[in-house]
């Protein structure tokens, strides 16, 4: 795969609609049925619970109760969120009265601000208190990602579209040039909303017949993220907690995280919906991502101790022997965000 200023965005797909397919992943392929929307993809994934991507951002989870629908983070921006409201109506008219933030990262949480106080938006303390300090538009993982879409990116591809003979290549950039522009312009209305309901370690809501746990299983991703929960179907979503292949790192807790990931193992589930990827059935996968952190943090604070800068250790670690379990690593290096985040965790930790 051509490597394109898209790839830049591991574990935060802004560019979903144009990296989509920059998602490699070694889960084996769960087979459901689709319901196709507008802009989102739908598997249904058991009766009233779906499995929704195509987005800009994360990949969702909707939960059609009795009375009600509940929904998993929220995507980029309000003009995803939207689109995501518009979809959902193909599957139920029943409104969307909960929301659920797996973490305070922009593609989980920049479409909260759609909804109207009558609805109940989810997470955890931890998750209120990152969106309401944090300051989360002028810090990563926002800047980096969105950096894509400042108006000299814009310009220079327009400059590329304005040199390129090729009729075909042509046409392929304009597309991506009037996706972008739209982006630019969806990003401009995001207001951070923080949630309106939390809970420290676990809640459960009971709607009629279906029971749903809000778990917070310990540090990880993030300082605060949420695992749901459905005991009664076996399914749980996991955001980026747990994807199908690598996440980001820059806010990571990287040994909590990996005792974390064995608490979710004891969970008695099927299927995993993760924040970005797709569904996966194999517990293996997460043993392979605890592997993973764990020889990443082991390597970076090898070279930390011999006085390497975050930088150059961000390209001299070499995970390549995790490839078979997630594909998207291609050669040697990590994510330099994750890798800053390894330097200033263990700082913390001494
Ligand atoms: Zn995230």
């Amino acid at each position: 795969m051509k490597s394109c200023h898209f790839a830049l965005v591991i574990g935060v797909a802004v560019a979903l609609p144009l990296g989509a397919q920059a998602q490699p992943s070694s889960a084996k392929p769960m087979s459901f049925p689709v319901v196709q929307g507008k802009t989102y993809k739908f598997e249904k994934i058991a009766d009233g619970v779906y499995y929704a991507t195509g987005g800009l951002g994360s990949n969702n989870v909707v939960i059609v109760n009795d009375q009600d629908v509940l929904i998993v983070d929220t995507g980029t921006t309000p003009a995803t969120a939207r689109a995501f409201v518009a979809d959902i109506k193909m599957l139920t008219d029943k409104p969307v009265r909960y929301v659920v933030n797996t973490h305070w990262h922009y593609d989980h949480t920049d479409g909260n601000s759609i909804f109207g106080p009558e609805v109940q938006i989810i997470a955890t303390d931890f998750l209120r208190t990152a969106m309401t300090t944090f300051d989360v538009l002028n810090r990563e993982p926002w800047k980096t990602s969105t950096a894509q879409y400042a108006p000299a990116q814009l310009d220079a591809l327009k400059k590329q579209i304005a040199d390129e003979k090729n009729a075909g290549r042509k046409a392929e950039l304009t597309k991506q040039l009037a996706d972008m522009t739209k982006i630019a312009a969806d990003l401009k209305e995001v207001k951070p909303m923080p949630p309106n309901v939390t809970y420290s370690t676990k809640m459960v809501l009971h709607r009629g017949a279906r029971e749903i746990d809000f778990l917070f299983l310990g540090r990880g991703h993030t300082g605060g993220d949420t695992v749901v929960y459905l005991p009664k179907e076996k399914i749980v979503a996991t955001g980026d907690l747990m994807e199908s292949r690598l996440a980001y790192m820059g806010d990571a807790f990287f040994d909590e995280w990996v005792t974390t990931l064995d608490a979710l193992k004891k969970l008695d589930f099927n299927v995993d919906l993760p924040g970005h990827g797709i569904p996966f059935g194999d517990k293996g996968l997460i043993t392979a991502f605890q592997s993973y952190l764990t020889d990443l943090t082991r390597q970076v604070a090898q070279l930390k101790s011999q006085g390497v800068s975050a930088e150059d250790a961000a390209k001299r670690v070499n995970l390549t022997s995790h490839a078979k379990d997630f594909p998207q690593i291609q050669g040697p290096g990590a994510d330099v965000r994750g890798v800053r985040r390894v330097y200033a965790w263990l700082d913390e930790k001494r």
